[in-house]
């Protein structure tokens, strides 16, 4: 069976607006509404129909794509794919923050899993100092926070105003007719159920700040700025909703002499001027300890020498950044009146000038900068 067009599922034009199409979707679940039509195999086809439409036409980036290659351009991701629990998860709040589905028709097929709601807890916000080496390996972290938890000894009974459903329904009259709303219980807010007896350094909430511990595994490749999230670490939800979520922060404690650029390792490596025309061995800082490294003779400062794979690992698990090493050449600016003599002997001697530099110095040094 050929698909139908969106616009004429919804009964839109073309230059429909998002209002307009919002509107129109309305219309068409309200009248194909499964509990306006129990067992209407063909009312349930359309409103299946009509949800799959307002999916695509709602989302800016579908409909473009929908104007552009029609159904081909859905990917096939809509055909069909839509259940009811789809559509009433995904479509039951386009009317604001009122249960649409659910209060216009009593619930009956609104949101699934309704009743008392548990509030979750507050998330926990702390800060981890990191040195490059720890980010480079990755490492487990002690830390100790205050969380709320909740004691031993809360007792709750049933809210006796929402009678533990933690929703009060009451009618009111409204444009589309005499509508049956819910509203979360004030009383309870919307929990089901009241506190009866607490500790008491509980607080109203019915949870008491404790400090806590816990290790956190900080893997490998994090960086200054990352946030990590530790599920269900935060402070208990009030009246045993789930607990909120623990947020580390990472923070980056300045290394002495390596710094970092995305996944590599920086280090500026001055050489004197007899090192860089000779050449040496020389000691180079990484974040594993120091590493020997050969000089070449005739090295040029601007030169960037590469340790593979001594950078930070990707997070994503591509491979692994590089320790750079840029050179420069230390020009001495005290010197002995021996020395200065010793230099001017070199001053008129033409491998000294720059100017008289072989003809393959331009390839050699073209890219070290
Ligand atoms: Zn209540």
């Amino acid at each position: 069976m050929a698909k139908r067009d969106y616009y004429d599922i919804l009964g839109v034009s073309r230059n429909a607006n998002e209002d307009e199409i919002k509107k129109a979707y309305r219309k068409l679940a309200i009248k194909y509404h499964p509990d306006k039509n129990p067992d209407d195999k063909d009312a349930e086809e359309k409103f299946k129909e009509a949800a799959e439409a307002y999916d695509a036409l709602s989302n800016p980036e579908k409909k473009q794509r929908y104007d552009q290659f029609g159904h081909a351009g859905m990917g096939g991701a809509g055909g069909g794919g839509f259940n009811m629990d789809d559509i009433f998860s995904q479509f039951g709040d386009i009317f604001g923050d009122t249960d649409f589905f659910g209060s216009f028709f009593g619930g009956q097929g609104g949101r699934r899993g309704g009743g008392p709601r548990r509030k979750p807890g507050s998330n926990i916000r702390i800060r981890i100092k990191l040195t490059l080496a720890e980010m480079r390996h990755g490492v487990e972290k002690k830390v100790k926070y205050r969380r709320m938890i909740e004691p031993e000894g809360v007792l709750y009974s049933d809210c006796k105003n929402c009678g533990g459903t933690g929703s009060v329904r009451k009618t009111t009259n409204t444009f589309l007719g005499q509508m049956a709303t819910t509203a979360p219980c004030q009383v309870c807010q919307g929990m089901g159920r009241t506190i009866t007896s607490k500790p008491r350094e509980a607080n109203e909430q019915g949870l008491v700040a404790q400090e806590f511990e816990t290790t956190i595994k900080i893997p490998c490749g994090v960086a200054e700025g990352m946030q990590l999230s530790v599920n269900g670490q935060g402070n208990s939800g009030p009246g045993g909703g789930p607990s909120g979520d623990l947020i580390v922060l990472i923070e980056q404690i300045e290394h002495e002499e390596l710094q970092r650029d995305g996944n590599h390792v920086i280090y500026t490596l001055w050489l004197s001027f007899p090192e860089a025309a000779l050449g040496a061995s020389v000691e180079v800082p990484t974040l594993d300890g120091a590493a020997k490294i050969k000089i070449e003779s005739g090295t040029q400062p601007g030169k960037v020498l590469r340790l593979k794979g001594k950078g930070f690992p990707d997070l994503n698990g591509y491979g692994s950044g590089d320790q750079l090493i840029h050179v420069q050449v230390y020009v001495p600016t005290n010197l002995s009146s021996e020395e200065k003599n010793q230099l001017l002997k070199l001053q008129d001697s033409k491998n000294f000038k720059p100017e008289e530099k072989d003809k393959s110095f331009f390839d050699r040094v073209k890219d070290m900068f």
